[in-house]
């Protein structure tokens, strides 16, 4: 079998109609290594000409019903082969995207294959339960008698698949495996800073049995490719994940022929810390819950409350978890956390450690880059006396959470400060009263809230975005609707 290694320094390709095909312009973008800054590969740079044949190929399948003409125990046989093929090469897709994306081997890599698995089996499972209802129609049809009315759920259409960098394989299972099983045609495409898993991902559904044509692979910028298919006008829906600035561009492409739209994009995670908590193991939980993946994944506790009672002890505690974690190349057995994608985005990150000192917050934990090539970032912890600085407002993408002190026991008011953001994506309470729990869960405005605990809980569980972190859900049953239509048949019995 290839290795990772022979896999990365390939030839990587564009896979349209089951063909591996350069850009059309001959054009590639430059992949770089996050852990050391190198060239790890090429991908091609496509355009609108590329996409335009894209989105002709699964039209085509979509039209021809080569997928969704098998029956529904076919279509559920080759999405759990796609599973069974993906734990097969666990450990080589999750090499791929460690070097990738740099997020540690033991961490984030390891578990990337078995969640990208665990969606295409959640979702087999429901191909032969995609049923429509009969309705006890009241009206007789026109021309008198009775009616008969039921419903199908039919796949939306062609879908377009745009995901970010900061879970690569992940990102492309969670919205192949809804998409496939709602009986959609598909195109892909991977974020440009990390897209390798992506091919892998191909050649493994085209092994288990999905028809070439139904998941075509485009490879290119968002700016280029990515907006050429947000506003092809014969894509039905775009399913996108990535930043809240792209989202809003995404809706205004989409308008053209009112694609059908769902987001999942940034936030500004609060945790919330009550004075009852389990103090021990919190401290170890605020801080996986910061500075997992360096903090880029849509959910970081990038926001911290913490009731004064207990606010020394709770931030001692997280400063040590940013202190103690291992912070280095993927790969390497001891890091529990990689280096941030790009130069850019340390600069970036940066840039925003640097706003935050000089609008007076203090920096209790790391706060500068690692020295050396790579991308790495010190995870920090800040804390401030005031709620408006720029570190608390934006979503920062990298290792920083910022602690603030609360003195009042009123829920609501408790409740007010998690919401004080435009995001509403995760939040997570730290209590040992179940009163205070869920009253608090049912008064912060996010897609999910944790209860001593931060961050997704299971493929079954919807997760989505409150307000601008997103439109419509992924995971669970929710996470199919926006594949699939509704179509009312009323028959006139006579
Ligand atoms: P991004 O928005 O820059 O890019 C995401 C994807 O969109 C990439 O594939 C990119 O090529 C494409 N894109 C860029 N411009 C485009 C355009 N004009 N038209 C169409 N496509 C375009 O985001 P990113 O930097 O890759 O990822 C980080 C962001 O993703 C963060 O804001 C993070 O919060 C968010 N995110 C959200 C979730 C979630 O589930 N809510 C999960 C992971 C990441």
């Amino acid at each position: 079998m290839v290795t990772a290694r022979e896999f990365i320094a390939g030839r990587h390709l564009n896979c349209i109609d089951g063909h591996w095909v350069p850009a059309a312009s001959g054009t590639t973008i430059e992949v770089l290594d996050p852990s050391t800054g190198g060239r790890l590969a090429e991908v091609p740079a496509s355009d609108a000409t590329d996409v335009a044949a894209a989105v002709a190929a699964a039209r085509r399948a979509f039209r021809d019903r080569r997928w969704l003409g098998l029956s529904p125990s076919q279509r559920e046989r080759v999405l759990l082969r796609v599973a069974e093929l993906i734990d097969r090469d666990a450990a080589t897709l999750a090499e791929i995207d460690v070097i990738d994306n740099g997020m540690a081997l033991q961490t984030a890599g390891r578990a990337a294959p078995m969640l990208a698995a665990r969606h295409f089996r959640y979702y087999a499972g429901w191909i032969n339960k995609l049923a429509g209802k009969t309705i006890p129609a009241d009206a007789p049809p026109r021309g008198g008698g009775e009616q008969l009315v039921y419903t199908l759920r039919e796949p939306v259409g062609v879908a377009a698949l745009i995901t970010p960098w900061n879970a690569p394989l992940v990102m492309a299972a969670l919205k192949l495996a809804p998409a496939l099983a709602a009986g959609c045609s598909c195109i892909l495409k991977p974020a440009e800073l990390a897209p390798l898993s992506a091919g892998w991902l191909l050649r493994l559904l085209h092994e288990a049995g999905v028809p070439e044509g139904v998941v075509n692979l485009v490879h290119g910028t968002g700016e280029a490719a990515g907006a050429a298919l947000t506003a092809h006008p014969d894509v039905d829906k775009v399913a996108f994940t990535g930043s809240t600035e792209v989202g809003k561009l995404i809706v205004r492409a989409a308008a053209g022929n009112l694609k059908k739209v769902t987001l999942e994009l940034g936030g500004k995670s609060p945790m919330i810390v009550m004075p009852d908590a389990d103090l021990e193991r919190a401290g170890t939980g605020l801080g996986m819950a910061a500075f997992f993946m360096s903090g880029q994944n849509c959910m970081c506790g990038s926001r911290l409350f913490v009731h004064e009672k207990v606010f020394d002890r709770v931030l001692e505690g997280v400063a040590r978890v940013a202190n103690a974690i291992r912070v280095g190349p993927g790969l390497a057995p001891e890091t529990q956390i990689g280096p941030l994608i790009s130069a850019r985005q340390r600069e970036r990150v940066h840039g925003y450690v640097r706003s935050g000192v000089a609008e007076g917050g203090t920096v209790l934990a790391g706060g500068e880059p690692i020295e050396g090539p790579g991308f790495f970032y010190r995870p920090t912890l800040f804390a401030s006396t005031r709620p408006d600085l720029t570190i608390l407002r934006e979503e920062i993408f990298g290792p920083v959470t910022c602690a603030q002190r609360f003195s009042s026991d009123d829920l609501d008011a408790i409740a007010e400060l998690a919401n004080d953001t435009t995001y509403g994506l995760a939040a997570s309470i730290w209590t040992r009263d179940l009163v205070t729990a869920h009253k608090l869960a049912q008064r912060i405005r996010a897609g999910l809230v944790s209860i001593n605990n931060h961050g997704i809980p299971d493929v079954t569980a919807p997760i989505g975005g409150y307000r601008q972190s997103g439109w419509g859900r992924e995971f669970g049953a929710e996470g199919l609707e926006p594949y699939l239509e509704t179509k009312t048949v009323a028959v006139a019995l006579w």
